[in-house]
Parts: C-alpha cells; sequence; structure tokens
C-alpha cells in the first residue's frame, strides 16, 4: 500500500490494516465515533457515573479490609487513579509489581502517591531470573510486542492476588482520552499465555518455577464470571488530561515527571522509543497522540509537531541501550543484532487465535438468542 495518513488523525499505513473511507477518515476515527465514545463521559455524566460506581464498590466492601484493588505503576494514569479513588473514599489495597526494571524516578513516585493517599501498598518482586529468561527468550524471537512479559505479569499476579484475597473490584488506568486508537496489526494481546510459553519454549534456558502466567480459561472465564471479578476504568469517568494532571500532581503530592513516555520502565522506554521503531517502524507516539486528537485534548497541527520531535537524545540512546543489553545479559553488538534480523510474528508460535474465535462466536451466539451482552470483566456503566 503506498503511503497515506488519515485526514483526522494521524495514523498512516505504517498500521497494515488500517483502511479509511471516502473522505480519507480512517478505521481507528470510525471506532471511536461508532463504539469507544459511548464508553468516555468526561462531562457531567461520568461524575454521576462514577460516584454511583464509587458507592457501589464502598457498599459491597463495607465489612471488607479493602474493597478494591488497584494496580500501581507509578506512571500518570494509575497514579491519577489512586488520587480518585482517595477522593470518593474507596479503600483499595495498591499493589505494584515488580519487574525488574523500576527507574528510580518511578519508585520515587510511587512513595508519593502512597503518602498522599494514605493507602496500603503490597509490592510483588518478581524472580529477575525468570524475567530475564523470558525478555530474552522474547528478544530473540523477534516479536513486536517485547513488553509481554511485563503487563502479563503485573495483570497475572494481581489477578491472583486479588482472588487470593478476595477483591472483586480492580481499579485500571486504562483510558479512552489518550488510549483509544489500537491497533491490532502492531501488537498481538500480552494476555496470550499460550504463546507466551511457546516462545519461551523454543528460546528460553530455564525453567520457570515462580513465574505464574494467567491462562486463557482464567482469563476469560474463570476469574470474571466464577469469580466475578469486574475490572474498571474510572478515567473514563472523569475528564482526563495528562499534561493538567501531571500540574496537578506535582503541584499537590511531589510527582516528579519522566522525561520521555514510559520513563518508569527502562525496558517500556526503550521498547517504545527505539526498538519498535528502529525494527517495525512502529512510533507508537502516532497512537497516543492521535487518541489525544479524537478526545479533543490536541489539534492534528499540533500532535504533527508533537510527532518531529526525535524520540531519542543520542547520547541518552547510546546510555539506554547499552543498560538494556547488560541487564538482558546481551553485548550491544548481540543486541543490534537481534534487532536488525528478520522480525519475527507472534503466530509464528502457538497462539490463543483459534479459542479466541471460538469465544467470539459463542459471545455472538448468546447475545443473538437471549439479548444477554457478554463483556467479560468491564462492568456496564
Ligand atoms: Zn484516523
Amino acid at each position: 500500500m503506498d503511503y497515506k495518513q488519515c485526514s483526522r488523525c494521524i495514523m498512516d499505513t505504517t498500521d497494515e490494516h488500517i483502511y479509511f473511507n471516502e473522505n480519507g477518515i480512517c478505521n481507528h476515527c470510525i471506532r471511536f465515533e461508532e463504539s469507544q465514545k459511548t464508553k468516555w463521559f468526561p462531562n457531567k455524566e461520568g461524575e454521576k457515573k462514577l460516584k454511583n460506581l464509587f458507592n457501589l464498590i464502598k457498599n459491597e466492601g463495607k465489612n471488607k479490609e479493602y474493597d478494591c484493588i488497584l494496580g500501581l505503576s507509578g506512571g500518570l494514569d494509575s497514579s491519577y487513579v489512586a488520587i480518585l479513588a482517595k477522593k470518593y473514599g474507596l479503600r483499595p489495597l495498591v499493589f505494584h509489581v515488580d519487574a525488574g526494571w523500576n527507574s528510580e524516578l518511578a519508585v520515587y513516585n510511587i512513595e508519593k502517591v502512597i503518602e498522599y493517599c494514605n493507602y496500603d501498598l503490597v509490592t510483588h518482586i518478581m524472580d529477575w531470573n525468570e524475567i530475564k529468561d523470558l525478555q530474552r527468550a522474547y528478544i530473540k524471537s523477534g516479536v513486536a510486542n517485547q513488553d509481554v512479559v511485563q503487563d502479563h505479569s503485573f495483570v497475572s499476579i494481581l489477578y491472583h492476588y486479588a482472588n487470593k484475597h478476595r477483591i472483586k473490584y480492580v481499579l485500571n488506568g486504562s483510558n479512552i482520552a489518550t488510549e483509544s486508537v489500537f491497533p491490532s496489526s502492531w501488537h498481538h494481546d500480552a494476555m496470550d499465555s499460550i504463546n507466551l510459553k511457546a516462545i519461551h519454549k523454543k528460546y528460553g534456558e530455564i525453567k520457570l518455577k515462580h513465574f505464574k502466567p494467567i491462562s486463557f480459561f482464567q482469563y476469560y472465564f474463570w476469574y470474571p464470571i466464577i469469580k466475578k471479578m469486574t475490572v474498571l476504568n474510572p478515567l473514563n469517568l472523569v475528564y482526563y488530561n495528562p499534561e493538567e494532571v501531571k500540574e496537578f500532581l506535582m503541584k499537590n503530592i511531589g510527582y516528579k515527571p519522566y522525561g520521555r513516555k514510559h520513563g518508569e520502565s527502562g525496558f517500556t522506554k526503550f521498547f517504545q522509543n527505539y526498538f519498535l521503531v528502529e525494527k517495525f517502524g512502529y512510533d507508537k507516539r502516532k497512537l497516543h497522540l492521535s487518541s489525544m486528537i479524537l478526545s479533543n485534548l490536541i489539534t492534528r497541527d499540533e500532535a504533527i509537531e508533537e510527532l518531529k520531535k526525535p524520540l531519542y537524545d543520542e547520547l541518552e540512546l547510546i546510555q539506554d541501550k547499552a543498560f538494556v543489553a547488560k541487564k538482558l545479559g546481551f553485548s550491544v553488538e548481540e543486541l543490534d543484532s537481534f534487532i536488525s534480523q528478520d522480525n519475527g510474528h507472534y503466530s509464528d508460535f502457538a497462539n490463543w487465535d483459534s479459542r479466541y474465535k471460538l469465544l467470539k462466536k459463542l459471545q455472538h451466539f448468546i447475545t443473538n438468542y437471549t439479548s444477554i451482552k457478554i463483556n467479560t470483566y468491564y462492568k456496564k456503566i
């Protein structure tokens, strides 16, 4: 396909599945208007919904030590969810998963949020040798989504922990305002444990004793249907402007901003700002900025200007690359060779696609015959 960019957002043909209508507007913009906008309430209506939702959580959790659980990364999104929970009087257990890549600043910001909210914090430290082995396997496989190991760990440990402590509600920092555009061609789902195990089986060097992936059955049936675990995205019920929230957090709790997107994880920063662009031509700023255009946080011209800025300062890149290589036990030359080798694809390995298709068919069937809409995990608001 010749290069083409959407006339409304800044997504382009680097998303190989993108398509455009007769006005040059892409499928992401159309999807936003048709479905996502209906789940997004940055207004008075949202405030009311948020209050109702939080009241429900408070009532259900009255006699429990905690009424919900919140995964805190030290990034802006989850930090702001913690502040909102505090504002409305929730009693979350705050959970942090340390996969070995926390920046000092992330640790500092987590402390500041906890201090301000006066919440209990549980930090789960992953077995570094296992995380390292998994991440080395992913680098060798050459697949696009190198963040699977961290992302999968965060979710699986949080869910297992919440379930063990009978906590039903999970507060999450995902949001439509800054993350509505997300092309599936760029990333395979991080929750696909079949894929994760297959990649590790081929390239891993040690046996995983502590790493407990979340299975397809657990993820789609056991937790949401049997255990009634519910994931809530409170940021979709408020006006969420990251710049304003950053100012607020800096002024009120002493939060220190990260210079670069995902500065809270040394790996994610390198992966998103270098690896993904260099190896696949995927610049994730396009997703973020396009989402912000759609939610009216910035104009298209501002997004285009922002995209012109360099992804990395040259010296910082050299330092970060050396850091990532050393931590993963590669030489810089080895890491470079993995980046320049042929790209891998998740479908080169066993994966959950056929099960997922079957699940969707089943959901469709049930919806058609019973009018019950099954949307596991996410509470209808
Ligand atoms: Zn678009």
